[in-house]
């Protein structure tokens, strides 16, 4: 596919928390840019706009997940 950029190994990022793969840059049009899992559209997807890796880094972070999944788990007791 075009306009994808990998992320040079300098930039510190989490992998994908769901296939562990190293994201991407991909551009979104007249938006700007997303970090994207280069595997799967359904994993996360940061929103389009400037190439935000510490938003990807938060949503791929597995304890961010453990802490939403307690959360979860606390409502539903
Ligand atoms: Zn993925």
């Amino acid at each position: 596919m075009k306009g994808y950029v990998s992320i040079p190994k300098s930039i510190y990022c989490k992998p994908c928390k769901q296939c562990g793969c190293r994201p991407i840059i991909a551009l979104a049009g007249i938006e700007g840019y997303v970090v994207k899992c280069p595997k799967n559209n359904t994993h996360y997807t940061t929103e389009a706009g400037i190439i935000d890796i510490e938003d990807w880094n938060i949503h791929n972070t597995k304890l961010y997940e453990d802490v939403y999944e307690l959360k979860i788990k606390n409502n539903f007791k």
